[in-house]
């Protein structure tokens, strides 16, 4: 996939700061236009990520999986970009499945929610594509996604509302067709 310019991005930054009325001869923001080019660049690494590529990669790194014991990872931080406001969505991401063959390690999990989260996003749409991945890849019985987000574009603009925390749940598979496997793993999330 194209990688995108950070030269020319610091051009467009350093146009959009002019029209602003920021001083970029100031020795804090002189290098800024390229800082946040290379910011931007980096918080939207996910994007460019070719999806078919990355379920080969993390298919080659599975396990196989001696029982059928829910997997659960939580508090997994991670910083995505709000489609509308370009401001980050701070988030707070949990991860369960039931495996069947195949399991994954924490880390990889880890690593998978970073890919869909640094791009320009929205909360469902990014637990959604978690959920489908891990189930596409370790041919899980059930994936679950919970998602936690402080959205700056609330708390800095508009409302400035500065407490609310958004909250996204995608059960898909045996956590959605079978209620035992849903209270199990809300259960155990409650109890640490
Ligand atoms: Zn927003």
């Amino acid at each position: 996939m194209k990688q995108p310019d950070a030269n020319k991005l610091a051009e467009h930054y350093a146009a959009i700061l002019q029209e602003i009325g920021a001083d970029l001869h100031s020795e804090g923001m002189r290098e800024t236009p390229m800082r946040a080019a290379k910011a931007l660049v980096e918080m939207t690494e996910g994007s460019r990520m070719e999806t078919d590529a990355l379920t080969k990669q993390f298919k080659a790194e599975c396990q196989v999986a001696v029982c059928h014991d829910m997997v659960i990872v939580e508090g997994i931080h991670e910083v995505g970009l709000c489609e509308h406001h370009l401001l980050p969505i701070i988030m707070s991401i949990t991860i369960g499945y039931v495996p069947d063959k195949k399991i994954l390690g924490l880390s990889k999990l880890a690593r998978i929610a970073g890919y869909f989260a640094r791009r320009f996003q929205n909360q469902e749409r990014t637990a959604h594509l978690i959920a489908e991945f891990i189930e596409k890849t370790v041919e899980a019985l059930g994936v679950a996604v919970l998602i936690d987000g402080t959205h700056l574009c609330a708390m800095a603009r508009g409302v400035r509302d500065t407490h609310s925390v958004m909250k996204v749940n995608v059960m898909h598979g045996v956590f959605q067709s079978d209620p035992d496997v849903r209270r199990e793993f809300l259960l155990r999330l409650e109890r640490r």
